[in-house]
């Protein structure tokens, strides 16, 4: 059996983030993804609505039904939608439920591309504390990030959340300016590891953070080291974002729809 990436994320009906997302870009690194459904949220490709939590018990019971059954071979997480919910997560790791040494990618998803709500921001970045210790990489946008270190200056804001226990941070510098290629950087203990230049593509991509914390995810249950599933991951990106789906030609601001098996 191809081993499993157990996934905490929200269902987005246009299926251009969350679990969809998750689910066809493990299965193109070529890893099993299962889903423990956080929330739904009501969205198309544009923008979001709304959406409704599960509650924490119910998050938990279908965790522990993928752990107690698959290979589970690493964790990713994005949008948990609650404190109740980023509380179980940590639960999960502090109870041993999920093995110790577990690969685990937190994508710590406060808003989305669009500009919607997914969570209430500041009660997400308190609670986002517990669980941070545990990720083997967090994948936060720019916003997020400054969110989570409370701070500005990008570079500070990674060496402080790996002061603060975050083991690995990977920055892309591409909601900071529309022009120009994006700075793309590794932090771990303070250092920076890996970095790379990539290049800028026209458009805004719906779902292009979850699937690139996703492909990572499931390099890493496929075995690869952290940068590796980087560079896997930076590469297969590339390709899925030229080849998006346009939903609406007509608009220039539309929303593109990664392509993710190819
Ligand atoms: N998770 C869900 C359920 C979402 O709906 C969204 C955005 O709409 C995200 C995560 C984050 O998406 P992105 O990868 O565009 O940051």
């Amino acid at each position: 059996m191809r081993p499993t990436v157990l996934c905490f994320s929200g269902l987005d009906p246009s299926g251009g983030a969350g679990l969809q997302a998750d689910i066809e870009s493990i299965g193109a690194a070529g890893a099993h993804a299962a889903v423990a459904c956080t929330a739904i949220t009501v969205q198309d490709s544009q923008q979001v609505f709304g959406f409704e939590p599960v509650s924490s018990e119910l998050l938990r019971a279908q965790g522990l039904a993928v752990l107690n059954d698959l290979p589970v071979k690493a964790i990713k997480s994005g949008m948990l939608g609650t404190v109740e919910n980023i509380a179980m997560m940590s639960e999960l790791f502090d109870d041993g439920s999920i093995a110790h040494g577990t690969p685990f990618v937190l994508d710590p998803v406060l808003v989305a591309n669009s500009g919607g709500s997914l969570g209430d921001k500041d009660t997400l970045v308190k609670a986002f504390a517990r669980l941070l210790p545990h990720a083997t990489l967090i994948t936060p946008n720019t916003h997020e990030l400054r969110a989570l270190a409370g701070l500005d200056d990008l570079h500070d804001c990674a060496k402080a959340l790996n002061d603060k226990g975050v083991k690995a941070v990977l920055v892309k510098t591409s909601h900071d300016f529309t022009t120009g290629d994006i700075e793309q950087f590794l932090y771990v203990d303070g250092q920076i590891v890996h970095t790379s230049i990539i290049e800028r593509l026209d458009g805004e991509f719906h779902g292009s953070g979850c699937s690139l914390a996703s492909h990572i995810a499931g390099r890493l249950a496929l075995g690869d080291d952290l940068v590796s599933a980087i560079k896997h991951a930076d590469e297969w990106i590339m390709r899925t974002l030229k080849n998006a789906d346009v939903p609406h030609p007509d608009k220039p601001t539309a929303q593109l729809i990664p392509k993710r098996f190819l």
